[in-house]
């Protein structure tokens, strides 16, 4: 593409103007035809711009929409420790192409990202290879194992956003107490991966008729619900934020509307694969539809879809979870979960504004706003003066999913084969072009 990595919207340059978009802000309430002007890594001016500088750089976005920097709260990048499966590099890069300006990376690396050595490692990589904005997640426990807290305020200095044993619960009631209290110390905010250990024991996939069908251990929504339950209670008692990761369930949403009504500060997430797909996908032994949190009904694809529109569900995250083919490709019950998400996500979203379930606004405030409001981090608006981090959406663009596509290392996508509307045509970091060749 001729606008290939231009640094005319950044700092220094002589400004870039992406001309007669529409302009879709959430932040400002702001859904209108126009142009923005990006000047110094900064938004200048949005609107009719009429005042355009010398030497700017003009780009025609008719057709497209132009929103604040996408924002994916929950992406696993693997590196340190398991670069086969992706690096900061290779997963920003498919963050880019999906049309993310940022990533949060879940700390279940190796080493655990539990330690400030770690978090530093990771914005060092991120500052010489990366290709969007990283935040790092520490650990709630040393090494994931549910015990020992690790050291908020030195984590948070050192630039973590958030505290989470994502990829595990934490088991014990009481250190789940003390690490919300602590969190409150520090306004922090705890994301929890909730989920019952014991009545999880072995289950591969939702339990219910299609896993009987296929013989497989099933995982009941009540895994998920009681321990959704469980951290919200202690949230209550504690006074403290707390987000829940990939809901998956009716009863989860319910509990959280619940939680919400009573004036608990909580927040959540679910996926694309949730509101997407359902157990079905697991027929004929997918292992690229096993997942944790596992694909669960219809009708609980329906009260997704349902919390997302009431405000229930806060924010469309992807659990981006690359694993390697001989990790995937193996029996069902031995296959890793997770599967990659940063470079569908945009589509199956604008899928639910093409059913009517949900508003442009809505989308970009489930991808942006709100993601950007609930880590405290810059982005998530089109405001004059806030930082450059701006998405570039062709709604239209009809393509396929294909394996050789991706950016990303892995391919653990069972989104392959299927015709997808709606792509990012590039982003802008600080004012700077990121894109890819299409
Ligand atoms: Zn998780």
């Amino acid at each position: 593409m001729e606008h290939k990595n231009s640094m005319a919207g950044a700092k220094g340059g002589p400004g870039l103007l992406l001309k007669s978009g529409r302009i879709i802000d959430p932040f400002t309430m702001i859904d209108t035809a126009g142009d923005v002007l990006v000047k110094d890594g900064k938004i200048a001016e949005t609107g009719k711009v009429t005042d355009v500088p010398e030497n700017c750089h003009i780009i025609d976005v008719h057709g497209k929409w132009i929103v604040p920097g996408l924002i994916d709260m929950h992406v696993h990048l693997r590196e340190p420790g398991e670069e086969y499966k992706e690096t900061i590099e290779s997963g920003t890069r498919a963050a880019a192409a999906g049309g993310f300006t940022a990533v949060a990376c879940m700390p279940n690396t190796r080493p655990v990202n539990d330690s400030s050595d770690t978090t530093r490692f990771i914005l060092d990589r991120t500052s010489d290879a990366g290709f969007a904005r990283v935040f790092p997640v520490a650990s709630i426990t040393r090494g994931l194992a549910g015990e020992e807290l690790t050291e908020f305020g030195d984590l948070l200095e050192n630039g973590a956003v958030a505290f989470s044993d994502d990829g595990l619960p934490v088991k014990d009631a009481g250190v789940m107490r003390l690490a919300l209290d602590y969190a409150r110390n520090f306004n922090a905010l705890i994301i929890s991966h909730s989920e019952e250990p014991e009545l999880v024991a072995g289950g591969v996939m939702n339990e219910g008729v299609v896993s009987t069908r296929l013989g497989l251990k099933g995982i009941p929504a009540a895994a998920e619900q009681i321990a959704i339950f469980r951290d919200t209670a202690i949230a209550e008692l504690t006074g403290s934020r707390l987000h829940v990761a990939h809901v998956s369930t009716a009863g989860s949403v319910e509990i959280i509307r619940q939680a919400k009504a009573r004036g608990v500060r909580v927040t959540s997430e679910t996926a694309p694969h949730y509101f997407s797909l359902t157990e079905e996908a697991v027929e004929g032994y997918n292992t690229f539809a096993k997942m944790n949190p596992p694909l669960r009904t219809e009708t609980d694809r329906k009260a997704i879809v349902q919390g997302l529109k009431d405000g229930t569900v806060d924010a469309i995250a992807t659990d981006h979870a690359p694993h390697s083919v001989l990790e995937k490709e193996c029996e069902f019950a031995l296959a890793m979960n997770g599967i990659i998400g940063l470079e569908t996500s945009l589509p199956l979203s604008l899928e639910l504004v093409r059913q009517g379930n949900i508003s442009p606004m809505d989308m970009v405030r489930l991808m942006s706003t709100t993601p950007a409001s609930i880590l405290g981090v810059d982005g998530g608006t089109l405001q004059t003066e806030a930082v450059a981090d701006i998405t570039v959406i062709d709604p239209a663009l009809e393509w396929v999913v294909t394996e050789e596509g991706f950016m990303s290392k892995s391919h653990n996508s069972p989104f392959i084969g299927k015709k997808m509307q709606g792509k990012a045509t590039f982003i802008l970091i600080d004012g700077r072009i990121v894109a890819f060749e299409a």
